[in-house]
């Protein structure tokens, strides 16, 4: 297997030009490795991974085991959401001595919904190189394949496990006309789905990305209304990994609501939540459920 890397810059006259390239000693260099598919890495990542002195990583199983598909084999340092700070000094002590170090996730991008951004937050505090090598990420292969039209997309990434704060955190995302794009866990994608259908409306598009690059990847699109049926009908949709995209508020509507926000406001500071409700809801046409809700939130705010 290590003939692998040490073969490439023949094999791939790119990964000569690759080998070529500056790689500064004393740098972290913030690596993305595959969601799934294990020929998803970069060029350069390869060379990066083969020149580290040492891999930071989530679990070093993992690491070993993905490094070993590579051809490579490498001092792993374990860096994972529980010892961020501890393991950011021993890394920046290694980088004074002129080590280049990787920081790597057990898949994706590091410090996207994964451990890293604290390391990285530490070593570059301490007056060290961070540098990225870009690569995977599961949000981003969802957007680029799953067909919403819109420029703006907003990372949820996992909701809160709690019903309450998961709802509360819904509440707040219900006037966004950004793509919202959400991480979800087999075990909770049911529940989630059903909480997006009570707090958003029925016709607003959800995509289900599901095991991308894997071997059962599946990118299915719906409106949020047929969502938990979809799922419920076959268990085997309910199983992997998930990217769930779901469709902004259209344009005109968030000028409708900004509209209703600046005259809730103006009875506001006149009347009662309810009063101010039934007034704009005269004179705006809306819904005067609608309106009492955001009036609430306007009053809590
Ligand atoms: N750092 C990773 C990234 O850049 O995408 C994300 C890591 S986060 C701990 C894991 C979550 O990412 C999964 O629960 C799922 O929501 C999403 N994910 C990762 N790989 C995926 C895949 N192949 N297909 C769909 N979703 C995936």
């Amino acid at each position: 297997m290590t003939q692998l890397i040490s073969s490439l810059p023949t094999v791939l006259p790119i990964m000569h030009d690759v080998s070529q390239q500056t790689y500064p000693a004393s740098a972290l260099y913030v690596l993305a490795t595959p969601i799934g598919n294990i020929g998803d890495i970069t060029l350069r990542a390869l060379h990066l991974l083969s020149l580290a002195d040492a891999v930071a990583c989530e679990d070093t199983r993992n690491t070993a085991h993905l490094l070993a598909r590579y051809g490579l084999s490498k001092n792993l340092i374990a860096a994972h959401q529980h010892n961020e700070r501890e393991v950011a000094d021993k890394l920046i002590a290694r980088l004074q001595a002129g080590e280049r170090i990787a920081l790597v996730s057990d898949a994706g991008t590091p410090a996207i919904s994964d451990p890293g951004a604290r390391i990285v937050d530490a070593v570059r505090a301490a007056g060290f190189r961070v540098l990225p090598l870009p690569g995977a990420s599961a949000a981003v292969a969802a957007l680029s394949a799953g067909g919403l039209v819109n420029d703006r997309f907003y990372f949820a990434g996992f909701l809160p496990a709690k019903a309450k704060q998961r709802d509360t955190v819904l509440l707040g995302l219900r006037t966004m006309t950004a793509t919202l794009v959400f991480y979800e866990a087999p075990h909770r994608i049911t529940e989630t789905v059903e909480a997006l259908a009570r707090a958003f409306e029925p016709a607003r598009q959800i995509v289900f990305a599901r095991e991308l690059t894997k071997l059962f990847e599946e990118i299915h699109r719906c409106p949020l209304a047929g969502a938990a049926a979809w799922l419920a009908a076959d268990g085997n949709r309910q199983r992997g990994e998930f990217v769930i995209l779901l469709e902004g508020v259209p344009a005109a509507a968030e000028a409708d609501d900004v509209e209703a926000d600046r005259i809730l406001a103006i009875l506001l500071a006149e009347c009662s939540v309810r009063q101010a409700a039934a007034l704009a809801a005269q004179i705006t046409g809306q819904k005067k459920n609608a309106l009492y809700e955001r009036a609430l939130r306007m009053k809590e705010q």
